[in-house]
């Protein structure tokens, strides 16, 4: 075996990214029964182990901040980090998995449900009685078998993660890997809670009135969840024009939706594809899979744009980097892009031009959908608050739950429930990269509108510079530096704000 060097890592890593989501995309487009993901980490053992991190975490000590081999090993450190934490992980994740298979609800009039049908089947109560008795039941078996399993999984990430010595606390190591300053975002997200809850008041009260015509003060979490299945305008979405209609735009802004045949389209039916959208990078950039079974509706358009905006990224991104900046990264830097694409269902002039909505549905439309956008970012500052705080180690594991309620019912008025303290938490912050792919996809959009106007969606200049001033650059940047270098601006909540605010006042 030959020595673990950086090159080595570089093109093992390479393999071993291509062969993992190679596995994912065959289990989930229905062309292979399951994924077999226990062989690919077997053959790839020399790299995802303790002296891979050895070696990667004396590159990152030993290279000087600001320079692009330091950014390098920055990238390399926070994935073998990540990939060495899952490895430990996997057992008590693969106990969880399980769990959820079999796990049913009792409900108390003697109904028995799979605990996965019971996010579905309240969104789709429209009796409330329904949903209280659903969520009663939920809540009971997440409290007494689910909740002790997360909340291990959480206390022995962060001994692993402390454990690596890269930084003195979980919460340090997170921003040393990432570069993200968790504390100034969390700054910014309390911030953000108090300039919009005037607003937030208004519209909740008003939704929850005329929605679900109940009490705004007695919604819990599962009334939210009917109130955001809601499906009223789902018939101006159509199914069968959907991929045409949003090929057709991307091309209208200069862009090759097919990115001269890297991009693959798996639109075909077939038997065990997954109902949702999702993107498969297998080669990056030449080899793309954009897998869809269209079913129309809002939602389905959604994800649509979303995937394609990460499978645009992914195949317009410059081959000749090196495989950490195509490959790694920060996330947020993606998931901008993918929301950049899939918040032209907030844009009124694309709604007009490539569904059926309509002119005069549109205010209506616009005003949902401003709630909901509303309701998803006070949600998610109060998550990374919170889960700063189940992280930080400052607050005891028994006083968690109280803190969850608190953080959560307060930014949103929903009521939550204490069951869902380990339950309702996204590891390692992904919370963090949404917010700052939020932060980001608004301040390309106002950047879009002031260089190729309000439509430029389909002005064919704008295809170039997105293709080139940001695409290109895989995730070699920051979310920070991206903005900085393409808008000449930083990233903050204001522009979120002002969009927020036209969605808002328009009825
Ligand atoms: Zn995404």
């Amino acid at each position: 075996m030959t020595a673990l060097t950086l090159d080595r890592l570089r093109s093992d890593g390479q393999r071993f990214m291509e062969e993992v989501s190679r596995e994912y995309y065959l289990a989930h487009a229905g062309l292979k029964p399951t994924a077999e993901l226990q062989a690919i980490y077997a053959r790839h053992a020399a790299i995802l182990g303790d002296d891979a991190l050895a070696l990667i975490r004396e590159e990152f000590h030993s290279t000087t901040e600001g320079s692009d081999a330091h950014r390098s090993a920055r990238l390399m450190l926070e994935w073998i980090t990540d990939s060495v934490a899952s490895r430990a992980l996997a057992e008590l994740d693969e106990r969880e998995i399980a769990w959820e298979g079999s796990a049913v609800l009792h409900l108390d009039d003697g109904r028995v449900v799979p605990y996965q049908r019971a996010a579905i089947d309240i969104g789709n109560a429209a009796d409330r009685d329904e949903r209280v008795v659903i969520e009663r039941a939920r809540a009971r078996v997440v409290q007494a078998e689910l909740a002790p399993m997360r909340r291990e999984r959480f206390q022995r990430e962060k001994e692993l993660i402390e454990a690596m010595r890269i930084a003195p606390t979980y919460n340090a190591t997170f921003e040393a890997l990432s570069g993200v300053n968790l504390s100034g975002l969390v700054a910014e997200c309390e911030q953000f809670l108090r300039d919009t809850q005037a607003m937030w008041d208004d519209v909740y009260a008003e939704t929850v009135r005329t929605k679900l015509r109940m009490d705004p003060a007695e919604a819990t979490r599962a009334d939210a969840l009917h109130l955001l299945r809601a499906q009223e305008f789902d018939a101006f979405f159509p199914s069968d024009s959907m991929e045409a209609s949003i090929r057709r735009q991307t091309r209208e802004m200069g862009i090759d939706p097919g990115a001269g045949g890297r991009i693959i389209f798996d639109t075909e039916e077939r038997e065990g594809k997954r109902s949702r959208a999702f993107c498969a990078p297998v080669r990056v950039p030449d080899e793309v899979y954009l897998v869809l079974r269209p079913h129309g509706g809002q939602a389905d358009y959604r994800t649509l744009l979303h995937e394609l905006g990460h499978a645009l990224h992914f195949a317009y991104t410059r081959g000749d980097y090196p495989f950490e900046w195509r490959w790694l990264g920060d996330n947020s830097v993606t998931e901008g892009y993918a929301m950049l694409l899939d918040h032209l269902m907030h844009d009124a002039g694309w709604l007009a031009r490539y569904t059926e909505l309509g002119r005069r549905r549109a205010p209506t439309f616009l005003r949902t959908v401003g709630f909901e956008e509303l309701h998803f970012l006070r949600r998610y500052c109060a998550k990374l608050i919170y889960e700063t705080a189940l992280y930080g180690g400052e607050t005891s594991w028994s006083s968690l739950p109280d803190l969850y309620v608190d953080r959560l019912t307060s930014a949103t008025t929903f009521q939550y429930d204490r069951a869902d303290a380990f339950v309702d938490v996204d590891p390692r912050f992904y919370a963090a990269r949404y917010l700052r792919a939020w932060q980001l996809q608004a301040l390309l959009t106002e950047t879009l509108v002031e260089r190729f106007d309000e439509d430029w969606w389909r002005n064919p200049r704008a295809g170039p510079w997105i293709r080139e001033a940001l695409l290109g650059e895989g995730q070699r940047e920051l979310a920070g530096e991206l903005a900085e270098r393409a808008t000449g601006r930083a990233l903050s909540f204001a522009p979120l704000v002002r969009a927020i605010e036209d969605l808002l006042v328009i009825s």
